[in-house]
């Protein structure tokens, strides 16, 4: 379609150039060609009246146009009062040749014709070479005016709250400055896709009102090498050209991603890319203030380079939303919309593991299905359509509609380790339960410690193991030991490695006593006797675990139907069955 109008465009001056250089050519071929005429000749159509217009050159010839219209030449006497002879007989006198003029028309034509041909070639070819080698012809144009808010990211608090000091720090650098704080460089937002990562992005530029540039990691990696490498060099160059800026890059993981030590060959032009883009973050300095951020669904799967400090060296979780937070996301999507009756509560009930984006997708899908209905309002039975097609359509993939029977067992898994974690590390902080899934892996339990000691003693290691033994036993009380899962994987993983680390590194076994193995690893010694008192202690630790939640059965019931209830549940929530579980 643009290689139609362009040309179009050119073919109009280059008939233009053909034309008037015809014609050019044509005149000159004229009047080069002209009769010549005896001077005697010229002297009797002068006295006979036929000469009409007199044309000098500066050839030593003249040039002579009768009044019927005919031209010839003849010779230029040179001898005084010619002209003026002429003039008295009332002969028009010309000081340029008659071709002069239409040529000098015809001149210009063809120049200014060629001149346009050129400018267009060149603009093409310049359009052309900015789409592989600048970042003007993509979509990096600074959105400056920037309409978006934290008000248009419902829920997501903490990710939220993680980016205030950034939009503080954009706002004005010189304060964080002059306390000597250093910014994060750069920022990886991670989380399933839709939940509003890119528009948290383009919220913290608009709300420190600056502006943002965004591009996407796919966009980097071109069939030309060293194009990804330029397109970074240059995009920084735009943002750092107007001072404040957030640079976003979207896909991170297209760049980022782990190199396999394996291959080598082929990935040549993402790891020049990563340079450039590592050696720019390092070029400019805090009072700058540019904030890069990055977006991923796989924060596993970036290259350690890009994580270390000074680089995005900080990570924040966007998260799938919990009931409270799909409430306030289809709240704000129906707020500028015509509905009636609609109860949001209900329908954020129904849409659990709906991300940001769908619960968007479902409102405009409701509002199609309303306006073809040429309803005068969106109401239930709009949504209620609207689900159906949706789900249909995110039913076939893969895990977006969990059943209900899997919800509880991530809720029973979860409290097991949060009130194991209340009983038996009352110290330890836990500040989040959730059964909406991360990126990490199904449900979540966060647990904070309070103060990092310098050691580690042998009864908090013991209780460690509970705590993650909590999720296990909590499934094998509910649910009976033929129907416990493949959910506590990682726990066990983990609670290996603690027990085996007690028993062979720090001295606290009794197979090895005080011996390190690591130090022992060249001796023939019995690793079957170190496993057997693993499991001896780990099985035991277990059996406390299941103890203990029986013994707190009524809590246990009480916490996870509020979680089942709310999805996630926060400090607070956390904080009255603390109390109870300490009281007892
Ligand atoms: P991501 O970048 O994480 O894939 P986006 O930021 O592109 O997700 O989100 C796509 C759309 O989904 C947004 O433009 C918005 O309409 C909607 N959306 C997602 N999360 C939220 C949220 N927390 N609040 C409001 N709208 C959201
Ligand atoms: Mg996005
Ligand atoms: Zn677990």
């Amino acid at each position: 379609m643009k290689n139609k109008i362009k040309k179009k465009h050119i073919i109009f001056p280059i008939i233009t150039a053909v034309l008037s250089l015809t014609l050019m050519l044509l005149v000159n071929y004229n009047f080069n060609s002209l009769k010549n005429k005896n001077y005697v000749d010229f002297l009797s159509d002068l006295s006979s009246k036929k000469v009409s217009t007199v044309y000098f050159t500066n050839t030593p010839k003249i040039k002579v146009k009768l009044s019927d219209g005919k031209i010839y030449e003849t010779d230029n006497p040179r001898i005084d009062n010619f002209k003026e002879n002429l003039l008295k007989q009332g002969v028009q006198v010309l000081e340029n040749s008659p071709s002069d003029i239409s040529h000098l028309i015809f001149m210009t034509a063809f120049i200014i014709s060629i001149v346009s041909i050129m400018g267009i070639l060149i603009k093409s070819s310049s359009i052309r070479s900015k789409g592989m080698l600048s970042v003007d012809s993509l979509d990096t144009a600074a959105i400056s005016d920037l309409p978006f808010t934290f008000n248009d990211v419902a829920g997501n608090e903490e990710a939220k709250e993680s980016v205030q000091d950034i939009v503080d720090f954009l706002k004005n650098p010189e304060k964080y400055n002059s306390y000597g704080a250093r910014m994060p460089k750069g920022v990886i937002l991670y989380g399933e896709p839709g939940t509003g990562k890119t528009l948290l992005a383009k919220a913290v530029a608009g709300e420190a009102n600056v502006p943002f540039y965004a591009m996407s990691g796919s966009d980097f990696i071109q069939v030309y090498v060293g194009v990804g490498a330029s397109r970074i060099r240059q995009l920084f160059k735009k943002a750092k050209s107007h001072g404040k800026a957030v640079i976003f890059i979207d896909e991170i993981d297209a760049i980022g991603k782990k190199r396999d030590s394996g291959k080598t060959g082929g990935s040549d032009e993402r790891d020049q890319t990563l340079n450039a883009l590592l050696t720019e973050m390092s070029g400019f300095n805090e009072k700058d203030g540019i904030v890069v951020m990055a977006a991923t669904n796989r924060l596993d799967m970036l290259d350690e380079a890009l994580l270390r400090p000074g680089r995005f060296d900080r990570h924040i979780e966007v998260s799938l939303p919990d009931l409270s937070a799909r409430e306030k996301i289809l709240y704000l999507h129906l707020k500028n919309k015509p509905i009636n009756e609609i109860s949001i509560n209900e329908w954020a009930q129904k849409t659990a593991y709906f991300s940001g984006a769908k619960l968007e997708n479902l409102i405009n899908e409701a509002a199609i299905i309303a306006c073809k209905e040429e309803s005068k309002y969106i109401e239930n039975s709009h949504i209620d359509k609207a689900f159906s097609i949706v789900m249909a359509g995110y039913e076939k993939q893969n895990r977006d509609y969990i059943k209900e029977k899997d919800r509880k067992i991530t809720a029973y898994h979860e409290i097991g380790h949060a009130l194991v974690s209340l009983k038996a590390l009352p110290e330890d902080k836990v500040s989040k339960v959730t059964i909406i899934p991360s990126t990490k892996g199904a449900g979540g339990y966060t647990l904070s410690i309070p103060e990092d000691n310098l050691y580690t003693n042998k009864n908090y290691l013991k209780k460690r193991i509970m705590v993650l033994l909590g999720g296990r036993a909590a499934e094998e009380i509910i649910f009976g030991s033929e129907y416990i899962t493949t959910g506590a994987h990682n726990d066990l993983k983990h609670c290996t490695s603690i027990a085996f680390n007690m028993i062979t590194q720090y001295g606290m076994g009794e197979t090895l006593g005080l011996l390190n193995m690591e130090e022992l690893i060249n001796l023939n010694i019995n690793k079957n006797s170190i496993v057997i008192e693993c499991k001896k202690l780990v099985d035991k630790l277990y059996n406390d675990t299941k103890a203990l939640l029986l013994n707190e059965s009524c809590l246990l019931e009480a916490m996870t139907n509020e979680l089942l209830e709310k999805e996630t549940l926060h400090a607070e929530d956390i904080k009255k069955y603390r109390d109870k579980a300490l009281n007892f």
